[in-house]
């Protein structure tokens, strides 16, 4: 089987809980999971990282689950007058309780005092009705619509340029990382990021419940966009979340949108995961378009590392033909020249230096893989960001690193023995790694680096060349 770079993302959903579907889908070339902390129980979504574990335990393989939190989503209240609204309609909001149904609530005392009058826009559900703020009197906003649609109790609200005072995790938020800690998820998701600090105070909660999980920003709020370099520099990833985002940019605006948010993600060697909507005609249909053939192939040249599947698989007719349709396009588009070394050194000192160097030599020397030794993973997503031409196989004793590391693109995952003597034994343990995971042949050459302290993270300062023995 060709070796696919690009990683795979599935949400997880009632299509997939069949029993065996995770292994066929594991089968069909899954990296990871995604709990949709918006729908469903912690009790369903812990069975289903059970099921996840299993599945990776019987394929040998690593999976990476990701918890995705719903975030602060503001809803219209359950008694609010539902009605019709044309273009010029004026409409009341409060951020409180208002005995007048005519006025809509929305649950966010600081509604008023957040908004600007001719610059923020208020939108409903999917995007229709929108609303341009034209007035604020008191604790009542008045809005006028640019956009025609109906007005429904419980629709989501999106609230554009606010300053970011609603706090990033909410009650039901911080009670869900609770539970997805106590699953040990490898990364935890923030839905509705503003800023750096919402990303900050999520590390601090999750460092609060020993967790020691990577963060994942999703990108779908302007204000997010604006803040975009702060937010990659404290996230360990970014998702450019299409669906909410296409609501509050506008459609027309995603494309160039996504464009950015990859190419500094991605240059910034941090995580990118490109979502929503990829294959959405398969939820009902056992072959992609040729737009979302398209779209999963640009999103790859881009520079995405994970292409993920929302609706697709969790409560598509066709889960498992997903993958194989989007492992097939990535594989395709991946024929493309991707490696570039015009991205950021890091500047963390030995590791970060040798690891560019190393990459260099691979291409230099044309060698068949690259195979990493990392406590961390650190030294192999300081490889991993120049998209080299070659797998990287990431030799890890740690198994969540391992998991971690499954959604890096490139990256081959798999374990490495304690207690190895000598550089020599090492030496020989990673060749045969290389030669088996990565489909290596007699005479292939092999870039191999490693630190002297193999348990220290970025202890790495050796770098070996060798040939698979005959
Ligand atoms: C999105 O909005 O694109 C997204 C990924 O978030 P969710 O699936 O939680 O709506």
């Amino acid at each position: 089987m060709p070796l696919r770079r690009t990683k795979i993302l599935a949400t997880l959903g009632p299509s997939t809980d069949p029993p065996g579907m995770i292994e066929r889908l594991v089968a069909a070339g899954l990296d990871g999971v995604r709990i949709n902390c918006s729908y469903d129980e912690p009790a369903t979504w812990a069975a289903r990282v059970v099921a996840t574990r299993a599945a990776a335990a019987a394929a040998g393989r690593p999976i990476a689950v990701l918890a995705d939190l719903s975030g602060p989503k503001l809803r219209l209240a359950q008694d609010v007058a539902e009605r019709e609204l044309v273009v010029g309609d004026p409409l009341l909001f409060s951020g409180t309780p208002h005995p007048d149904p005519q006025v809509m609530e929305v649950g966010w005392a600081a509604l008023a005092g957040e908004v600007v009058a001719g610059e923020s826009e208020i939108i409903i559900g999917d995007g229709s009705p929108r609303l341009m703020v034209t007035g604020i009197d008191g604790d009542l906003v008045t809005a006028v619509c640019t956009r025609p649609g109906r007005v429904l109790a419980r629709k989501g609200v999106f609230v554009t340029r606010t300053s970011a005072s609603a706090p990033a995790l909410e009650d039901k938020d911080l009670r869900d990382l609770d539970a997805v800690c106590a699953m040990d998820v490898e990364f935890v998701a923030l839905s509705f990021v503003r800023s750096a600090a919402d990303m900050q105070q999520l590390r601090s909660e999750l460092k609060a419940r020993g967790s020691a999980a990577r963060t994942v920003a999703k990108i779908e709020k302007l204000e997010a966009c604006a803040a975009l370099d702060e937010i990659i520099q404290v996230s360990d990833g970014v998702m450019v979340a299409r669906g909410d985002l296409g609501v509050e940019a506008g459609v027309a605006r995603v494309p160039m949108i996504q464009k950015d948010v990859v190419h500094r993600t991605s240059t910034a060697g941090k995580l990118t995961i490109t979502a929503t909507q990829m294959m959405e005609s398969m939820i009902e249909s056992p072959e992609p378009t040729r737009a979302e053939a398209t779209d999963v192939a640009n999103a790859i040249l881009d520079g995405t590392s994970v292409v993920m599947l929302s609706a697709e698989t969790t409560i598509g007719a066709y889960p498992e033909q997903t993958i194989l349709a989007m492992g097939e396009v990535a594989l395709e588009a991946e024929k493309a020249d991707l490696f570039s070394l015009d991205i950021e050194a890091g500047t963390e000192g030995v590791a970060e230096a040798v690891m560019q160097s190393a990459v260099h030599m691979c291409e230099q020397m044309g060698a068949a893989a690259l195979v990493i030794a990392t406590a961390s993973g650190g030294s192999v997503r300081a490889a991993t960001k120049y998209r080299p031409s070659r797998p990287i196989v990431a030799l890890a004793h740690d198994e969540r690193v391992r998991r971690q590391l499954a959604l890096e693109w490139g990256v081959i995952p798999a374990s490495l023995s304690e207690g190895l003597l000598n550089l020599e034994e090492f030496v020989a343990e990673a060749l045969e790694t290389a030669r088996v995971r990565a489909n290596l042949v007699p005479g292939d050459l092999v870039v191999i680096t490693c630190g002297r302290q193999m348990e220290l993270p970025g202890a790495t300062d050796l770098v070996i060349v060798r040939r698979v023995s005959e």
